[in-house]
């Protein structure tokens, strides 16, 4: 069977972007994609976890920036999720109550407007109130040195099912961090309960990753989501406009764990809107 193979070196994975090229995996080889024709392209619609300006660090993008570069991967849909105001340089209060105002399609793209809220103490309150929360699309809610010290695993596990508890938090953000250990199978209980998405973090898979090595956790999770049917998301976390829509890395880990496409919320913003509106 032949699949779009990604690959950890950049050198490969870049070379047979380029060339429009795919891994045969009965042949062992790269080959051009259109010879292929039961080829089943990788059409991710849509990315949620993105930092604008806004967030105060990482990128000079506006939302105007992030657009074209969903646009020029074929998203459907972006989700703008800029740190919440604990983070140093983070979104001001005004800037998210501001957003209810803001354009719902940029040039042909469906926009969600959310936040990266901080989880700000183990009761798992957030940087946002929420009058400002209930006014957005979605809301992330992670936890960030300094602005949290990490605990022990049942700390951190206790602190995100504390935040799941709030009835507008919609995602937990890179709970694969390794500096915030916790329990996966606790922590995915607590989210099927509180009808909470856990994202696949494609910076945290990465390479370049700065959690430390996330696989073993986010493959529990996928696994998980298997076993349960329960769906997860990927996430770029893409801070400015080079990384948006690249799954590169969440990709890999869910072929690993042989999570079908209906349980990965990218592949249909209609799927992503039903499981907020349910929320
Ligand atoms: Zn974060
Ligand atoms: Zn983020």
């Amino acid at each position: 069977m032949a699949y779009q193979h990604r690959v950890y070196g950049t050198d490969g994975m870049n070379h047979a972007r380029a060339n429009n090229m795919v891994w045969d995996d009965t042949h062992g080889k790269f080959v051009p994609a259109a010879g292929l024709s039961a080829f089943p392209a990788e059409r991710y619609e849509l990315d949620i976890h993105t930092h604008t300006i806004a967030s105060g660090h990482g990128s000079s993008a506006t939302i105007t920036d992030m657009v074209k570069a969903a646009k020029a991967c074929n998203l459907k849909m972006l989700g703008i999720s800029d740190h919440g105001p604990a983070t140093l340089g983070g979104g001001r209060v005004s800037y998210f109550r501001n957003l209810k105002y803001a354009q719902r399609e940029r040039l042909g793209v469906k926009m969600l407007y959310g936040a990266e809220a901080n989880i700000i103490n183990s009761k798992g309150n957030l940087d946002l109130s929420d009058d400002i929360l209930k006014s957005l699309d979605y809301v992330i809610a992670s936890m960030h040195q300094p602005v949290m010290k990490p605990g022990s695993a049942e700390e951190n596990t206790q602190t995100y099912i504390n935040a799941m508890k709030n009835p507008y938090v919609t995602i937990i953000g890179h709970c694969d961090d390794t500096k915030f250990p916790i329990d996966p199978f606790k922590l995915f209980a607590a989210a099927m309960k509180h009808r909470v998405l856990l994202e696949i973090n494609n910076s945290s898979l990465s390479p370049e990753g700065y959690r430390g090595d996330t696989r073993f956790t986010d493959l529990v999770i996928l696994n998980l989501s298997v076993h349960f049917n329960y769906p997860v998301l990927f996430s770029s976390d893409s801070h400015g406009k080079s990384h948006v829509g690249d799954f590169t890395y969440a990709a890999d880990a869910a072929r690993l764990a042989k999570v079908p496409r209906n349980l990965i919320l990218n592949y249909s913003s209609k799927a992503l809107l039903a499981f907020l509106a349910e929320k």
